[in-house]
């Protein structure tokens, strides 16, 4: 798009990658407003207060090794961060395994006879492999053999994704376990974790000093004292059509109708497909077959400080429903604020049809406490409060096939000018922040400088989108 007159850029949703893009556009001089649904910004990636602490949704390290979103992250946080160690475990069987995975504290805590049973199955799956498929299953039991694969993966991903690994895309395990194998992980594990250099298995992140929303609290600080508006509260219904003069329309919920020379969606693509006019019936349908799974957040507060060690831990056993437990104490201790107890938030997942979803606030604590003492990790430390938060559409599901299904969505939308669609459920991409912002920085350049990125490109194309720099060496750690 040209800058042949004062643009004007309309944005829907407060999150990294709608932020990302306002902040950019902003420093560009760009007039921008963004929408936000909600009361607050940063969407999956704010933070909120509770209990006197600092929270956010479920645990948010960043880490990126990419130049273009390390400059604006550090650019932001400034010396506002630190450089958290990572420590996470798996519970499994009533026991706690390091993760990722060490061989020799793996085969102890399996015991004689699972760990044969592993070695065996991973020679076997190297003599006579799976064949290869685009199943999630076939990915990692290739890479692991059948019997780690039900240990490490199957459990914990049927819990997150609620459908079988043989219906879930390996699209799942390239973005999110790369190239590691079980030879790759006892190489490093050998090598002292020196060699241990796998993107899946960085031992250190940055985290803001005021909770991962710091950051994009900050961007709509910067965006609304530069001559835009972060609007909060104000849900977005609809985009509308091109008028004469090549302008698009957002219509609020509110009735209210607002016109730009460019809109960025982060909305759920699904919603956005589902009500833009003149959507051919085909790419509808399509779109109506695409589905996000939803978590409920259950924040606790136990009554106790060094409970246990770790920033989050894996719950693989099957006797609990909960999937991730997060302990916001090990991350800073800007968040805590000096208060003695701990905040644990407990991860369920579910689809809207699922009792569980609209199970009342007090069955839910309940059950979270339940599970929180089977694990024994807070001993008999009392939980004295509890608060839920239900997050809708938190994860597009990759189920099999649905690349088909998608690739003519992207094409239609593509092909609709003045209209930009980025963001985890605004792609329907499995996005972490990094990539949000990628998104955010990419569509703002393909406005201000006239570029053609391919915004569907990202965080398809991995490796592509990677360049090497790290952290330390952008910014070092303040003392
Ligand atoms: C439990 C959990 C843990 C995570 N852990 C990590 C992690 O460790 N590291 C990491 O990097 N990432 C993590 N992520 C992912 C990270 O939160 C997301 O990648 C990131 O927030 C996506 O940014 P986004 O802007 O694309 O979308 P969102 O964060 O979903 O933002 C979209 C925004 O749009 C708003 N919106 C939606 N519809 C409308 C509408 N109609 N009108 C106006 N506004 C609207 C929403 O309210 C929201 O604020 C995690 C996510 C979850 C759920």
């Amino acid at each position: 798009m040209r800058k042949d007159r004062d643009l004007k850029v309309g944005i829907i949703g407060a999150g990294p990658a709608g932020l990302t893009a306002a902040y950019e556009l902003a420093k560009a001089g760009i007039a921008v407003e963004v929408f936000e649904a909600g009361p607050r910004v940063g969407g999956l990636a704010q933070t909120i207060e509770l209990w006197n602490q600092k929270v956010d949704l479920g645990p948010h390290r960043f880490f990126t090794s990419d130049s273009r979103i390390n400059k604006v992250w550090f650019e932001v946080a400034g010396r506002d961060y630190r450089m958290v160690n990572r420590l996470t475990r798996i519970y499994y069987n009533s026991k706690f395994f390091h993760y990722p995975l060490k061989p020799v504290d793996a085969l102890r805590k399996l015991g004689v006879g699972q760990s044969v049973g592993c070695l065996i199955s991973y020679l076997r799956e190297k003599l006579s492999p799976t064949p290869e498929s685009d199943t999630f299953e076939s990915w990692v039991v290739r890479r692991f053999g059948v019997r780690l694969y039900s240990i490490f993966f199957k459990t914990y991903s049927e819990k997150l994704w609620g459908i079988p690994c043989t219906e879930l895309d390996a699209d799942f395990a390239a973005q999110r376990i790369k190239k590691l194998s079980l030879g790759e992980a006892v190489k490093n594990a050998l090598k002292g974790g020196k060699g241990n250099t796998h993107k899946t298995l960085i031992d250190q992140f940055a985290y803001p000093t005021g909770g991962s929303g710091m950051i994009y609290e900050r961007m709509a600080d910067y965006v609304n004292r530069h001559g835009g508006r972060v609007h909060l509260k104000t849900p977005v219904h609809a985009v509308g059509g091109e008028d004469e003069e090549n302008r698009r329309t957002l219509l609020l919920e509110d009735g209210t109708r607002r016109t730009f020379d460019h809109i960025i969606s982060t909305m759920p693509l699904t919603l956005l497909v589902s009500r833009l006019p003149g959507v051919p019936a085909d790419i509808r349908r399509r779109v109506e077959s695409l589905t996000y799974r939803n978590t409920i957040l259950i924040y606790l507060k136990v009554e106790g400080e060094n409970l246990f060690p770790d920033n989050w831990l894996y719950i693989h056993s099957k006797e609990l429903q909960t999937g991730r437990i997060t302990n916001f104490s090990n991350w800073v201790p800007e968040i805590i604020n000096g208060e003695k107890a701990s905040i644990l938030v407990m991860e369920y997942w579910c689809y809207d049809t699922d009792p569980v979803w609209t199970q009342p606030d007090a069955e839910l604590i309940d059950m979270a406490k339940r599970e929180l003492r089977q694990t024994g990790l807070i001993a008999d430390a009392p939980v004295s409060e509890g608060h839920v938060r239900r997050l809708a559409r938190s994860y597009p599901v990759y189920s099999k096939g649905y690349k088909d299904l998608l690739k003519p969505v992207q094409d239609y939308l593509s092909g609709l000018p003045g209209l930009s669609v980025i963001g985890r459920y605004g792609s329907f991409k499995y996005n972490n922040q990094d990539h949000s912002i990628l998104m955010g920085i990419l569509a703002a350049e393909n406005i201000v400088s006239d570029r053609n990125h391919d915004l569907w490109e990202i965080n398809t194309d991995y490796d592509n989108y990677q360049e090497s720099s790290s952290i330390e060496t952008l910014h070092p750690q303040p003392a």
